[in-house]
């Protein structure tokens, strides 16, 4: 278990070595409500989840008490879950297919709002992650004007699980030359502005390649049981 004292001297680490225009999404998952109070305590105000029960839970559980957080969403979302999540995030980092993007763009149809999303791009080497390939992402995003209900927001990734660093940069890198390549492409898209990429264990690495918004759990709350 983590101590308050730990989790504010994590993050106040990290925020020195941030660069300003690096947001720091801190990721709860797996973590009581209490740690992140504490992290609300000391300054951070954004959190994400990646199952959408633990984030309602959650929610309920903090509510009145840190009347300023803000929740994005970074898991796998069910499309029968949506009702669960999208009332409450600023941001879904991991839509990871065309019919959660049509399902999202029609709830929000439905409900009069307007989502933002990334995309969530396959990058790593491995055959187990999700996400789009390139050639899909441009499929889709010849179509964005059919997702009236959708904002898209940039594109998020995670590196391959390896230690050898070159293969994590090269990784990033090319994540982040796709999004040079579609913000020229698609210069409709003017809020097409986030590179989510990093982690715990390689945001330094993440930072070279260009991200915006790195995505923090263990480094900040301890390891997840
Ligand atoms: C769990 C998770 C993170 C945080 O991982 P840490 O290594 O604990 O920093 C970041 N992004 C996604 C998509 C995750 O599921």
């Amino acid at each position: 278990m983590t101590k308050s004292l730990d989790i504010k001297e994590n993050i106040e680490h990290l925020r020195q070595r941030l660069p300003s225009g690096v947001k720091l999404v801190a990721v709860s998952k797996f973590h009581p409500s209490s740690a992140i109070e504490e992290a609300y305590a000391a300054g951070q105000r954004c959190f994400a989840e990646s199952r959408p029960q633990e984030l309602f839970r959650k929610i309920g559980e903090l509510e009145g008490k840190c009347p300023e957080i803000e929740w994005q969403f970074i898991g796998h979302l069910q499309t029968n879950k949506l009702k669960l999540v999208l009332p409450y995030v600023s941001l879904v980092q991991s839509v990871d297919s065309v019919k959660l993007l049509q399902e999202i763009d029609r709830w929000g149809k439905a409900a009069g709002k307007t989502t933002d999303i990334l995309l969530e791009m396959h990058i790593a080497g491995e055959d187990s992650k999700q996400g789009f390939f390139e050639e899909e992402a441009l499929e889709l995003l010849f179509n964005a004007g059919k997702y009236a209900n959708i904002r898209f927001r940039g594109l998020m990734g995670m590196a391959s699980n390896v230690d050898d660093e070159e293969i994590v940069l090269s990784d990033f890198r090319r994540i982040a030359d796709f999004k040079d390549y579609v913000c020229d492409l698609f210069p409709e898209l003017d809020a097409f502005d986030i590179l989510s990429i990093g982690m715990s264990g390689d945001w330094p690495l993440a930072l070279q390649a260009g991200s915006n918004m790195v995505r923090i759990g263990s480094a900040i709350f301890g390891e997840r049981s």
